[in-house]
């Protein structure tokens, strides 16, 4: 074992007696220091290199995900590629419930390319700016817009290097689209899922492209086309950036993090932090 992975369970383990309620101060500790001690030991664990899921324990939890959610569906409001494409451009470094706010006022008044190239960059931001970068974004559907009339029949293109060639699409936007509105099995990986994959040691990686890559290797063929939504699902309401609900997690069992034994036994989740990490 190397210097680094030493550091990181000591420190893994210091959370763990901590938040149990074990140190000084008892379950005093616990809950004034709680959220940001177990929000540090998310971080250290990420980069520590947990023992590896097996095949068989990783084929158990999409089939118990599965079993619990057999048809998972985007949470954001759309009715067409188009419409879904514009939600998730919308949804960057926003919520999914910020952007269904403002979704169905801007869809009655323009659900196609030409009728949001025809609003122009003014009229749409004014309709957007609940939305966090609503003047970047207002900006990037214009041009998007007239990108797929100019360029794709005023279609969505069924095809990532087309769709993250247009203004506002990435990686992740590209592949949830190819995954919602065409049922391509792609894994975008978000805050939610980064975090779970890291921190239950299912994927490890650095970077958002690292952890899809793995994912992509790992997740049995079956499960892939949802594994998307299962994770997004899990991590917005089962593992929680800050508090974790190891207690009513459907993997507790097979997930690596050492702190989930702790929380399971000495931690409730409170409806503010179910809200504040979504
Ligand atoms: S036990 Fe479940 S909720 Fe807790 S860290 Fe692991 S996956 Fe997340």
């Amino acid at each position: 074992m190397t210097k680094k992975n030493i550091r990181q369970r000591r420190a893994a383990a210091s959370f763990s007696f901590r938040a149990s309620g074990a140190g000084k101060g008892g379950n005093k500790t616990a809950k004034v220091k709680g959220a940001k001690i177990r929000a540090a030991a998310g971080q250290v664990v990420a980069a520590a290199a947990l023992p590896q899921w097996t095949t068989v324990k990783i084929a158990e939890a999409f089939r118990r995900l599965a079993a619990a959610d057999p048809a998972p569906r985007s949470e954001l409001k759309h009715a067409d590629p188009f419409t879904l494409l514009v939600a998730v451009v919308l949804s960057a470094q926003a919520t999914d419930a910020g952007v269904n706010k403002v979704t169905p006022n801007l869809f009655k008044r323009a659900d196609t390319p030409q009728k949001i190239a025809a609003l122009g960059e003014a009229r749409l931001a004014e309709l957007i700016k609940t939305i966090g970068l609503y003047r970047t974004k207002a900006k990037n559907l214009i041009a998007l817009s007239q990108r797929l009339i100019a360029e794709h029949g005023g279609k969505v293109p069924r095809d990532r290097a087309a769709l993250e060639a247009l203004p506002g699409v990435g990686r992740k936007t590209a592949n949830v689209v190819l995954n919602v509105a065409f049922g391509e099995p792609t894994i975008a990986v978000d805050t939610h899922i980064f975090r779970v994959a890291n921190r239950t040691g299912l994927a490890g990686g650095r970077t958002p492209f690292e952890v899809e890559m793995k994912l992509m290797q790992v997740v049995p063929e079956r499960y892939r086309l949802h594994a998307h939504h299962w994770l997004i699902l899990h991590g917005r309401y089962v593992c929680l950036a800050r508090r974790p609900r190891c207690e009513k997690c459907l993997i507790a069992d097979l997930c690596k993090w050492p702190g989930k034994t702790t929380l399971s036994a000495s931690v409730d989740a409170t409806p503010e932090a179910v809200g504040s990490a979504q």
